[in-house]
């Protein structure tokens, strides 16, 4: 499913534009990277896409429709959103966790629960942990979880916000690694958050370089944007 930006403003209310006449297409089946400095409006490109945050002005495209025309509940049953910190239920279990999407869907108890146990393979992670809480697991896997709850309605397209920031070096390209193999076989849409260019580089087929004020300031493939 390709997303549209087509001249898409942000200002809030206190006057801040965050986001200033965005146009770019993200490709079906394609990772573009959102990247650059804290405050370039990053996140609120992102939070647009499924309504989170309304825009100013301009027109978000999801699949062709104008999502200010989508039933917002509706539009993000079709949308993975993946945060920070995973922002997990603490006093859930892990397939607890992932199977209560599924199970907002109307999927009963038992079948949502066998398709967390698949989702917690699909992204490497083993069987034993799907008994523990949250808390109990390190942060890279907090975050795969994160990402296998955001797979669980088997949505098109995923939003990820600097999804793998918080955990050390080694894991993060563990992650990204994971996250390139999962696109190989799934090929979903992804818009994908970052302030590290070199994870830009790494994982984007697009990489889109914000500056503060919120304007595109380049756009391409990575070697395009490199040449820059
Ligand atoms: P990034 O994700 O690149 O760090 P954000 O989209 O979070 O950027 O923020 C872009 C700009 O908008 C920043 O100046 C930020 O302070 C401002 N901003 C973000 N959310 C709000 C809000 N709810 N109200 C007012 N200003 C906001
Ligand atoms: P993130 O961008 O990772 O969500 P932030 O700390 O930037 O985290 O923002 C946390 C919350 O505060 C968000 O809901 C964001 O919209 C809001 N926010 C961010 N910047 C501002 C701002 N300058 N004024 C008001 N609200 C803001």
């Amino acid at each position: 499913m390709a997303i549209e930006f087509r001249e898409v403003t942000k200002a809030y209310p206190d006057g801040t534009v965050a986001v200033d006449e965005l146009s770019l297409t993200v490709e079906d089946g394609t990772i573009t990277v959102l990247v650059g400095p804290s405050g370039c409006g990053k996140t609120t490109s992102l939070r647009m896409v499924n309504r989170m945050v309304e825009p100013t002005s301009g027109t978000v495209l999801v699949n062709g429709a104008d999502v200010r025309d989508a039933d917002p509940a509706l539009l993000r049953r079709g949308i993975g959103y993946v945060i920070q910190h995973a922002g997990l239920f603490p006093h859930r279990t892990v397939l607890s966790n992932i199977a209560t999407v599924p199970m907002l869907s109307g999927w009963d108890r038992r079948k949502a629960l066998a398709r967390a146990e698949e989702l917690l393979d699909t992204v490497g992670l083993p069987a034993e942990l799907g008994t523990r809480y949250p808390a109990q697991l390190s942060g890279g896997q907090q975050q795969r979880v994160g990402v296998a709850r955001a797979l669980a309605a088997d949505p098109p397209v995923l939003l990820m916000d600097e999804p793998f920031s918080a955990v050390d070096p080694v894991v993060r390209e563990g992650l990204q690694d994971e996250l390139l193999r999962l696109q190989s076989q799934l090929g979903k849409t992804i818009v994908f958050v970052t302030h590290d260019i070199d994870e830009a580089m790494r994982l984007g087929d697009r990489v889109a370089v914000l500056r503060v004020g919120g304007k595109l300031a380049q756009y391409g493939t990575p070697s395009e944007v490199l040449r820059h």
